[in-house]
């Protein structure tokens, strides 16, 4: 080597304070100090002198408030939060008197962790931190827990972490403090080895025993140095790990990699508390469920009245008898409906007697509804045949004992024939000759068969079944829905004029579905706003659970810092925890909504109609509410102070 090569670390007037309201501490006063690749020094002072402060500083956890710090010869002043955290994770390896290892992941993937953030493939890491741990004399502790492992094995644990991306300076503050005299003696021995393998080696502690490990010690008090043995010439020249190429180490983990282990983490995050977590996510589940449920219901209704209005068109105005007893109203007939004809704006108008009937083919009797109507029938309910043929106008005129049969109707009554035209039946013990059989039109929404019923002309049912030229009811076809109004009163006008008296009712589709679909709406509103307020309950119940959480969890937020996590990817891992959170409330949202639908289907016959689309969007609604309500803690944790949350003990 020609050029003097620069020393590793050196600091040079350094000054730390730390003000809190009126109080300035001064922890360090002026501290120059240089390290060479490979050394081994120990920092010792009593407590409060200023070691953690220091090694902080060196650390690149903490700045100097004044003063310079040069590593590997570049003044680490100019750079920013990330080129910090891409040092540390390539150069750095911290060892702590409390371990500080994340107490929610296992012993290998808290060794893993650096090696995450540095974008190493999972398999490269995981075999790593086995041969680390193996190298510690934890083989067969990889899958424990921090809480399942000694104090001793803990700090073990931490050394293996340290070292996961090279480690080749390693910050050990008081690795002792907290340990037994035997597995204290262990530790030394281990940083001993490393020291001996190349790594440089800043080990910090209050207890002169310790310091005694290390080739070196600088005595530190009340933030200055006091002393130094200076250093050995053989060891500072003899080989050391060179610190790593960082800038390149400074490679962002793959998507995949970085959202899987946000994903993990948030998990096991989140079994640590099930109960609470539960209770958070109640605002989404209840949220989604009614979006869910309400959605399907409103469909199903929407599809039950879109069928209704098709099945006979919303055009048209049924007139219906108001009294039963013939001394109170005149009984309405089919010159009434023929009258009604005459009048303006009506395109067609039948009559109709429904009565109910007993129907008999050889021994099989049948109580069914029998219609008889008008052949107006086909069009204003636009029912035809299924098989043989409508009755004609010469059965109509001459009142013709025929009968077509619903399909149920046909079926029950011949049970062995596939087409019952031309058959004779007989309808309250009279005679009929079957035409033919009407098309299904299956169960009406209330859930009756509308296919057990028979529509016979309305001359043969006065004539042969009743007696009398009754109807109970006349269905008037309305040529223009705009004026159905003037129409309306028009026909009872009509109507009064010739009974004498209002003794009848009007009722028209437009304004019932009308009617039943603004009441449709106003409840889809309502519970619409319930998913709504439920959804914002559930986004800041999720952001509350989200800030304790970062508050909990700050040491782990401060170890993840120290071990080079960027910015990014704190902000990142609790924005995908308050994500899982959310879209776990959202599926879980899904399926109690489903439930909800399946059983008003089963248990209150609505009609009920599930949509893929709406699902997806519940459940994106739920997460864009965990993202939204997310960022604030995130942002709170991805901003926190590492010396405070590593400080706090
Ligand atoms: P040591 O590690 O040697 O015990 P520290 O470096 O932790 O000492 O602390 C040095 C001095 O700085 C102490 O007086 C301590 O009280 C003070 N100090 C350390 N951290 C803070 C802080 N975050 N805010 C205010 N004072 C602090
Ligand atoms: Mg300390």
């Amino acid at each position: 080597m020609s050029a003097p090569r620069a020393p590793l670390i050196e600091l040079a007037g350094v000054c730390r304070s730390y003000r809190s309201g009126d109080v300035v501490t001064h922890a360090l006063r002026g501290v120059a100090l240089s390290i060479e690749a490979g050394e081994f020094v120990a920092i010792v002072g009593a407590s409060g002198s200023g070691k953690s402060t220091l090694m902080n500083i060196i650390g690149l956890i903490d700045r100097p408030s004044h003063g310079s710090y040069r590593f590997d010869g570049r003044d680490v002043a100019g750079l920013n939060r990330d080129d910090l955290a891409a040092l540390r994770r390539g150069c750095f390896g911290f060892i702590f008197q409390h371990y500080h290892l994340i107490p929610t992941v296992n012993a290998l993937g808290n060794v893993e962790m650096p090696a995450v953030h540095a974008g190493a493939p999972r398999s490269i890491r995981q075999a790593r931190a086995a041969a680390l741990l193996a190298r510690l004399g934890l083989a067969g502790r990889i899958a424990n827990r921090p809480s399942q492992l000694s104090g001793g094995q803990q700090q073990r644990v931490s050394i293996a972490r340290a070292l996961m991306n090279g480690g080749a300076v390693i910050l050990a503050d008081e690795p002792t403090g907290a340990l037994d005299t035997r597995s204290g003696t262990e530790v030394l021995a281990i940083l001993r080895e490393l020291a001996a393998g190349g790594h440089t080696i800043v080990l910090i502690t209050h207890d002169a025993k310790v310091a005694a490990a290390a080739e070196r010690i600088i005595r530190i008090e009340d933030g200055l140095i006091v002393s130094d043995s200076g250093r050995d010439a053989a060891r500072a020249s003899s080989s050391s790990i060179a610190v790593a190429a960082w800038r390149a180490s400074g490679a962002s983990p793959p998507l995949w990699t970085w959202l899987e282990e946000a994903a993990r983490s948030a998990f096991a995050a989140l079994a640590v508390n099930p109960v609470r977590t539960a209770l958070t996510l109640s605002g989404i589940v209840i949220g989604v469920a009614s979006v869910v449920a309400m959605m399907a219901i409103g469909r199903g209704a929407q599809a039950s009245f879109m069928e209704r209005a098709s099945a006979i068109g919303t055009n048209w105005v049924v007139v219906s008898r108001a009294g039963e007893s013939a001394a109170t109203s005149m009984p309405m007939t089919s010159a009434d409906a023929e009258a009604i004809k005459d009048l303006g704006n009506v395109s067609g108008s039948m009559p109709a007697v429904w009565e109910a009937g007993t129907l008999r083919h050889g021994n099989i009797d049948i109580n069914a509804e029998v219609i008889a109507t008008t052949a107006e029938f086909r069009t204003v309910h636009n029912w035809d045949t299924a098989k043989g043929a409508f009755f004609t106008k010469e059965d109509e005129i001459s009142g013709n004992a025929v009968i077509l049969l619903g399909a149920t109707l046909a079926a029950k009554l011949f049970p062995t024939i596939a087409d019952p035209s031309g058959s004779h039946i007989l309808v309250n013990n009279i005679p009929f000759l079957v035409t033919g059989v009407l098309a299904s039109k299956g169960l009406s929404e209330r859930g009756t068969d509308r296919d057990n019923n028979a529509v016979l002309p309305l001359r043969t049912g006065a004539m042969r079944l009743y007696g009398k030229d009754d109807v109970t009811e006349i269905v008037v076809s309305i040529a223009d829905m705009s004026r159905l109004q003037q129409t309306k009163d028009a026909i009872k006008a009509l109507l009064i004029r010739r009974h004498g008296r209002e003794d009848f009712w009007l009722h028209d589709a437009a304004s019932a579905f009308r009617k039943a679909e603004e009441e449709r709406r106003s409840t889809n509103l309502l519970l619409g706003a319930i998913a709504a307020i439920s959804m914002l309950v559930g986004g800041i119940g999720i952001m509350n659970i989200m800030l304790i959480t970062v508050a909990e969890r700050a040491r782990e937020i401060g170890v993840r810092t120290a071990i080079g996590a960027r910015t990014a990817d704190i902000l990142g891992q609790f924005l995908t925890e308050a994500v899982v959170l959310s879209a776990i409330g959202g599926v879980v949202g899904l399926l109690l909504g489903a439930l909800i639908g399946i059983v008003a289907a089963t248990l209150f016959g609505m009609t009920v109609i599930f949509s893929i689309t709406m699902a997806i969007s519940a459940l994106l609604g739920a997460v864009v509410m965990g993202t939204l309500f997310g960022f604030m803690p995130a942002f709170r944790a991805a901003r926190l102070d590492p010396v405070m949350a590593l400080s706090g003990q």
